[in-house]
């Protein structure tokens, strides 16, 4: 990859707060985000994992905020730490070092059981590879946050079909999910992660297991929960086109936030400008 050229013409900026970026949206035309304080923080996050005697440093010390409402990529090459920032970030793994606040929650600091309980309440995550449960239908995957509170899905019967009415796929509720295309799988995926309307949706690659156009209806879905209801999303993504559906980007190299890319729009119909920023930068 051409790093050498987007290390010179990248600004290395050491704070990434959502107070900047807020500040930066209030002068901007669309001026649409209000000034509140983050709803996800991650301050100095170090990741060390064990390897053979020694250990790699995935994550050297990362800090970034995420307003509420915002939409934000992260992208980097594989291996560059993409993965494991998003798994401290919604409290699924442990920083070595450093701490994650969601909703004013310091999630780090909890213990195991704590931890999970809040990330139920918190976050809805999307995976490359869907995570679905082959035996469950497709409502009753949709509903399965519920069922791990030890709720009846009858009791959110209703919240279920909006859901399944939002990613187009009412009719196919009591399918299974090897009944189901990839992109309806994604689908099913990503009503289940908006189950609980969590205070942040984490992404993983959700269009890297997609062709190109089934992969664009879902990261439209994404675009319209941000739009429509508000939804703060982190994104993380190798592709530029799928990066530029965000509001910002921060990007990742060797572990490191190295670049913050703000979009200046909403959406991604002019993503252009972005994505050739994004190729100037090497990604
Ligand atoms: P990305 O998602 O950007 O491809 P990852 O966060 O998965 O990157 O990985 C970052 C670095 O950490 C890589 O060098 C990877 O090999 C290493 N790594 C990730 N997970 C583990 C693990 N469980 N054990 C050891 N090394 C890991
Ligand atoms: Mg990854």
């Amino acid at each position: 990859m051409p790093g050498s050229s987007a290390e010179s013409s990248a600004p290395c900026s050491d704070s990434f707060s959502a107070d900047a970026h807020l500040a930066a949206a209030a002068g901007s035309p669309a001026g649409r985000l209000p000034p509140m304080t983050p709803i996800l923080e991650a301050r100095d996050l170090v990741k060390r994992y064990p390897l053979g005697a020694g250990e790699v440093e995935a994550l050297r010390g990362v800090s970034l905020a995420v307003a509420p409402g915002e939409f934000v990529a992260i992208m980097g090459a594989s291996g560059s730490g993409k993965s494991t920032l998003l798994h401290l970030l919604g409290g699924l793994d442990l920083p070595t070092s450093g701490e994650v606040v969601i909703d004013g929650i310091s999630i780090s600091n909890l213990n195991e059981e704590r931890r999970t309980l809040t990330r139920r309440q918190k976050t809805g995550f999307v995976f490359q590879f869907f995570n679905l449960i082959p035996l469950l239908t497709v409502a009753e995957n949709v509903a399965l946050p519920f069922l791990i509170a030890g709720d009846s899905m009858n009791r959110h019967r209703q919240r279920v079909d909006e859901l399944l009415a939002m990613v187009g796929l009412s009719a196919k509720a009591t399918h299974r999910p090897d009944q189901l295309s990839a992109g309806e799988q994604q689908r099913v995926a990503l009503a289940r992660a908006l189950a609980t309307s969590p205070a942040i949706l984490l992404a993983d690659e959700p269009t890297g297991n997609l062709d190109y156009t089934t992969g664009a209806e879902i990261l439209d879905l994404l675009w319209d929960s941000a739009d429509r209801l508000g939804q703060t999303i982190v994104l993380v993504t190798h592709d530029a086109s799928a990066a530029a559906y965000a509001d910002r980007v921060l990007v990742v190299r060797d572990g490191e936030i190295r670049d913050e890319i703000d979009s200046g729009r909403r959406g991604h119909h002019e993503a252009g400008p972005l994505i050739a920023r994004l190729a100037e930068l090497g990604l």
